[in-house]
């Protein structure tokens, strides 16, 4: 594995190597994803082995310029009304972090769907992304880069330690924007569903296509997208989830880690220990200062890595409020406090 720089040189060899069907790590405003040709046969198995990935999780194709969608998803097989409604979300909200599912066309392979009669797709809000994808094969299947159930990468870094050998590279395009996964929405059915929350808030589409379904209340409580298993998204160590109001009554154990929602949230229950300020620990982090959500999200999984590398017994997290973005961020820690405690 070597690491690329995003140069014209960088993108041109690993869009090469693409086409060789090998398999390349990229950045995307979301999270890295663990790229191959999306028609690739052997590509599409590489990526499964490669993240450990069950065959009946499908996976994401990236695109990078609108036309190609009907390369993978037949639209004119939608109602009229289901079909503007794709028209209107790919005209206002892509680029960017949305995947819709719709029904797909037959030489998609069914490797890429888990033999399902849908595709989902997405347009990344990303340079780097987008001159890959149109430099190799104009469609990109890319899961994010990490092994089957553990945390999505959010730098080129996470992604060397966790799948450096499966890759042939890993374009480096610094931290992701983002940080949290696309919101997937299905389309399929005739009324829109989201699927799984993330990186384009509910309010946003609602804006564009009036009101969405779901997404399902409980982690695994419907199969409608096969990738939502109950522990998802988690980090190695034990993580337990607590309303604000549990969290600043939390007591202070030294090995224990304790990630805050905001500044408000950690000056409150420091105040309530009654203690020395336990400052200076890697062990208590805060999502964003102020409260911003976008912050938060971007920094959620790389705080959550931090933790897992420096070892801590277990990992208290706040819950976020539920508006916009932060549907997605308690959804990723609702999945990963499902997980019990799997050292490496
Ligand atoms: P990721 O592994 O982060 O790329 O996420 C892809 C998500 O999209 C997973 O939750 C998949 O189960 C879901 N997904 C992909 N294709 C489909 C599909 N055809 N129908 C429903 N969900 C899908
Ligand atoms: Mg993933």
């Amino acid at each position: 594995m070597k690491i690329l720089i995003p140069s014209d040189e960088g993108l041109h060899t690993a869009a090469e190597a693409l086409r060789a069907g090998l398999l390349v790590a990229f950045p995307t405003e979301t999270v890295y994803g663990l790229g191959g040709d999306g028609f690739n046969l052997q590509a599409l198995a590489g990526i499964f082995a490669a993240k450990g990935r069950p065959r009946f999780d499908p996976l994401i194709i990236h695109i990078a310029d609108l036309d190609s969608l009907e390369r993978i998803a037949a639209t004119d097989s939608l109602e009229l009304a289901v079909r503007d409604k794709v028209h209107a979300l790919c005209a206002c909200l892509w680029p960017g972090p949305l995947t819709l599912i719709l029904p797909k066309q037959p030489d998609v392979p069914d490797l890429a769907t888990s033999g399902l009669p849908t595709v989902a797709v997405r347009f990344p809000d990303h340079r780097v992304a987008q001159q890959l994808i149109r430099l190799s094969t104009g469609a990109v299947a890319a899961p994010s880069a990490n092994p089957f159930g553990y945390l999505s990468p959010t730098k080129a870094a996470h992604v060397q330690e966790q799948l450096g050998d499966q890759v042939a590279f890993i374009i480096d395009g610094g931290p992701c924007g983002i940080g949290v996964e696309s919101t997937v929405l299905d389309l399929s059915a005739g009324s829109p569903q989201i699927l799984r929350p993330g990186g384009t808030p509910r309010e946003r589409i609602e804006a564009v296509i009036g009101p969405v379904a779901g997404p399902p209340l409980e982690p695994g409580s419907t199969i409608h997208s096969p990738g939502q298993l109950k522990s998802h998204y988690a980090p190695r160590t034990a993580l337990t989830l607590h309303s604000r109001q549990e969290m600043i009554h939390l007591p202070y154990e030294p090995s224990e880690a304790y990630l805050f929602f905001d500044r408000w949230s950690w000056d409150a229950w420091v105040q309530g220990l009654g203690l020395m300020y336990p400052a200076g620990t890697s062990r208590i982090r805060v999502l964003s200062e102020q409260g911003n959500l976008a912050e938060a999200a971007a920094r959620l999984f790389e705080l959550l890595h931090e933790f897992d590398r420096i070892g801590v017994s277990v990992i208290h997290a706040e819950q976020v409020p539920e508006t916009g973005l932060g549907l997605a961020i308690n959804d990723r820690l609702t999945h990963a406090s499902c997980r019990k405690a799997l050292k490496p």
